[in-house]
């Protein structure tokens, strides 16, 4: 065990929202833009997602390392669009002293690097992902751990239409899991392509023990940033629509004996007030059952040490 002190992880979020970008007076304080979330770790910068927020935090970067090379990893879950569309808006890839490392699956059809480069292409974009001047290196994974310097990285296959993943992030002050597009378990509805194939018990066995992975998967983690997209009674017009609900999100983070829940990729229809609701019903759900943890409404600008 080292005797110095690591510096504390710490997480920057640039987009919390799901689906589109949706700015406006209703959504002035939890902040309109998709998906982006930064980690300081073990001396690494690590990107989650590339949706609307992370042109904020190009700008940011490039303030912050003036004319030092700014050297990072993006870790993409999927190819929605609220999770790529970004990624042409981000200042360091218009800087060659700037490395940006990729990383990500394939979609259902289609390898990654063909929907970065797609996004982009003519008539879509002015200017092509190849033709930016930094360094940009993109890689299909093809494992469930690896390690981003010292940062040991978990994946996992979400419950959402395509392929999606969730990751873990293991530092060396602690672990952040994001799972910003999962639908639960509980509701018996699978996506998987071979899912109607299941009769309804054999769908049932396969639910619980894919929950249960999860469960694992998530086991004690510090900050974990999870789907709620729905209250529960929206959620109950929009089963198979691949995302999370309140009480199942709760209910999935003190299984796993979770320290902190930010409820993430707000619903574009959500306003400040609705997720303030939504965060005082997971504090009484809590409460009601006499269990201990931490819960807040996932915040753009918002940022946690890890310690
Ligand atoms: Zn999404
Ligand atoms: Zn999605």
């Amino acid at each position: 065990m080292s005797t110095e002190p690591a510096s504390a992880a710490r997480l920057k979020l640039w987009g919390v929202r799901g689906s589109i970008p949706v700015p406006g007076p209703a959504t002035v304080r939890y902040g309109g833009n998709t998906s982006c979330v930064e980690v300081r770790a073990d001396g690494e910068i690590i990107v989650l997602d590339a949706g609307s927020g992370i042109r904020l935090l190009g700008i940011a970067l490039e303030q912050e390392f003036g004319s030092r090379p700014i050297n990072l990893t993006l870790l993409i879950t999927h190819a929605h669009w609220d999770h790529i569309q970004g990624l042409p808006f981000f200042l360091p890839s218009y800087n060659d002293k700037n490395k940006v490392r990729i990383f990500g699956y394939n979609g259902a059809d289609t390898g990654l690097r063909e929907i970065l480069k797609g996004q982009m292409a003519t008539p879509f974009f002015p200017v092509k992902l190849y033709d930016l001047p930094s360094k940009i290196d993109i890689k299909k994974l093809d494992t469930m751990e690896f390690n981003v310097g010292k940062v040991q990285v978990r994946a996992k296959p979400m419950n959402h239409p395509g392929i999606c993943v969730g990751y873990r992030l293991f530092t060396s002050s602690g672990s952040v899991a994001y799972l910003p597009d999962t639908e639960p378990y509980d509701a018996f509805k699978l996506h998987s392509s071979k899912s109607h194939l299941l009769s309804p018990e054999q769908t049932r066995k396969r639910a619980e023990k894919e929950r249960a992975a999860l469960v694992e998967f998530l086991h004690e983690t510090d900050v974990l940033l999870l789907d709620t997209q729905y209250t529960d009674e929206e959620y109950q017009e929009h089963v198979g629509w691949g995302h999370g609900s309140l009480s199942s999100a709760v209910r999935l983070a003190l299984d796993a004996q979770v320290r902190k829940l930010l409820l993430f990729h707000h619903d574009p229809n959500h306003s400040d007030t609705t997720i303030d609701a939504m965060v005082e019903n997971a504090r009484k759900i809590i409460a009601n059952g006499g269990q201990r943890l931490e819960v807040e409404a996932a915040r753009e600008g918002a940022e946690f040490a890890l310690n």
